[in-house]
This record gives structure tokens, C-alpha cells and sequence, in this order.
């Protein structure tokens, strides 16, 4: 009952020191302002630990499978343009 209580209360914070000082990442090196966008990228101002405001989860593996499928994109654009000329 208890960690039912904890966990709902820890659901508009952050889920590592439950600060209530996040704020949505706007920009990031890895995914410029569409992929934060994508993943829920969230930020705590705090201890700066960013995380999925949707899963409450780290993006790590988030990050990785949008890093592989930009890469595969760029990768191909850049294929499909040396086959034409
Ligand atoms: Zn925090």
C-alpha cells in the first residue's frame, strides 16, 4: 500500500530525488529539437538527471535507437544522392 502511495506521489516529480523543479529539454546534442520532442525528454534542474516524462525511465536506450535511425536516414539520403550523379 505504502509504495503504491510513493509511487503516485512521485509521478509529477523527478524520479530520483522526487524535486518538482523539471522542466521539458528543449534542445540536445543528440537529437537537436525534434528528438527530445519524441522521447519526452525531461530535465531536473536539480540533480540534472534527465529522463522520459512518459515512462518515468532514463532515455538511454531511447537516445541509442534515435541516434542508430538518424544515422540509418542520413546514411541512405546520403546513398540515394551518389547512386543519382
Ligand atoms: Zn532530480
Amino acid at each position: 500500500m505504502t509504495d503504491h502511495l510513493n509511487n503516485f506521489s512521485e509521478e509529477t516529480g523527478c524520479p530520483k530525488c522526487s524535486s518538482l523543479l523539471i522542466k521539458p529539454v528543449k534542445y540536445t546534442w543528440w537529437g537537436g529539437v525534434i528528438g527530445p520532442k519524441l522521447l519526452h525528454h525531461t530535465k531536473c534542474e536539480e540533480c540534472k538527471y534527465t529522463f522520459n516524462s512518459k515512462t518515468r525511465k532514463s532515455n538511454k536506450n531511447g537516445i541509442i535507437i534515435y541516434s542508430v535511425i538518424v544515422f540509418v536516414v542520413f546514411f541512405l539520403v546520403f546513398f540515394f544522392l551518389r547512386m543519382r550523379y
